[in-house]
């Protein structure tokens, strides 16, 4: 028995032994170090403990109460009666030609998600999911086709890249290169808003995760209330907005939830958006054959994004089957990029990645084709 357990504690423990509670121990993972805090005064242990444990976590990637080496024999195993660290488990892991990896996972509800790790020479990203499908019905995607069916934890958002980081550099050791955070898998980020902001925090703390708020992005379909939220927000990520297409009627048909929020409101929040300097936000355009890739197309959104602080990444569509789409030709992606850069704005065309295990974007939908 703990030496300063409480008598609350040890009927708990009591009767967890007898089965005659369920009981629920502490989930740890998506606990901010404040929770931690007084999860450990609950449990009469000292709060320097809390910042060890919460460092292990989320620094350390440790998922083994047990193998918190900074602790007492005792105390971890008084940690592993009361709490547990969820572990996301990987389903399946498919590695693509150009080394980007997607990851499915099975939440403890039997539920899928999908994370991509894209390795570049100098960094690496990760795209993580803030929903299990999604409730935009856009059209060119492939998520959208699941629905919604929950939002995600706070846990099970960081605990995606605390699995990825594990499985590509082991528990412990620090990656060798920058890691880049973007929003852009599964959901809708701004639909999920409480606990997705709650796990950017983690995110960027210096104790744990210590990710650079700026090599964290959040990618909205266009939830024009929660653009004015993110912008109050203390800690708050770079802001990317899915534009594919640059009229109410084209967007609307595209993505219906324009009809809600059209151009001209998501244009003035993003006005109104405090950028820092050198700040600017970014619009993912993608590229739809015959209906978002013409001259005519590339002129409307130069005037639309007239006077913004804004880049343009163009997304060349990814095809599947179940998509009416076509992906536009090279020659028509570059000429469309031209018109941009010669009117003045930032223009990049995105280079699909992972295209061939089904981890590009707009293609998450829990597929578990060419799985290894
Ligand atoms: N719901 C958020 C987060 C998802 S981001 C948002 O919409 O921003 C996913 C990105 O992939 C979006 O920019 C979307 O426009 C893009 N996308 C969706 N389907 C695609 C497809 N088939 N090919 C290429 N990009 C796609």
């Amino acid at each position: 028995m703990f030496p300063n357990e409480t008598s609350e504690m040890k009927q708990l423990i009591k009767l967890k032994a007898e089965k005659e509670l369920p009981f629920q121990p502490k989930e740890l993972l998506g606990m901010d170090l404040a929770a931690m805090r007084e999860f450990f005064k609950e449990i009469k242990e000292q709060p320097f403990r809390a910042t060890q444990l919460y460092r292990s976590i989320y620094r350390h990637r440790q998922t083994k109460l047990e193998e918190i080496t900074e602790f007492s024999k005792d105390l971890r195993t008084k940690l592993s009666s009361l709490s547990v660290v969820m572990k996301q488990e990987i389903d399946r892991k498919f590695n693509s030609q150009d080394g980007t990896r997607r990851y499915l996972f099975k939440l403890v509800d039997g539920r899928e998600i999908e994370s991509v790790w894209i390795p570049e020479p100098d960094r690496a990203t990760i795209c993580i999911s803030s929903q299990v499908g999604c409730p935009l019905a856009c059209e060119f995607c492939l998520t959208a086709q699941l629905k919604l069916k929950r939002n995600l934890s706070v846990g099970e958002i960081v605990g995606q890249i605390t699995t990825v980081l594990s499985d590509v550099y082991g528990v412990k050791q620090t990656p060798d290169r920058q890691i880049n955070i973007v929003m852009m898998g599964m959901g809708e980020p701004l639909l999920n808003y409480d606990n997705v902001l709650a796990a950017i925090r983690l995110m960027n703390d210096e104790e744990g995760m210590a990710i650079s708020i700026r090599h964290i992005t959040l990618s909205t379909a266009g939830i024009v209330p929660k653009i004015y939220d993110l912008g109050k927000e203390e800690i708050r990520p770079r802001l990317a907005i899915s534009l594919t297409g640059a009229t109410d009627e084209l967007r609307n048909r595209l993505m219906p939830i324009n009809k809600r929020y059209p151009l001209k409101e998501l244009l003035k929040a993003c006005q109104e958006f405090p950028l820092k300097p050198r700040e600017r936000i970014t619009f993912e355009y993608v590229m739809l054959k015959d209906v978002t890739d013409s001259d005519l197309d590339a002129k409307r959104l130069v005037k639309l994004l007239q006077g913004l602080k804004a880049k343009v990444n163009l997304i060349p569509h990814n095809p599947a089957e179940e998509l009416p789409f076509e992906s536009s030709s090279t020659d028509r992606v570059l000429a469309f990029q031209k018109i941009l850069i010669d009117s003045g704005l930032s223009a990049f065309i995105r280079r699909p990645r992972g295209q061939d295990i089904f981890a590009a974007c707009g293609q998450l939908a829990a597929k578990s084709s060419t799985g290894m």
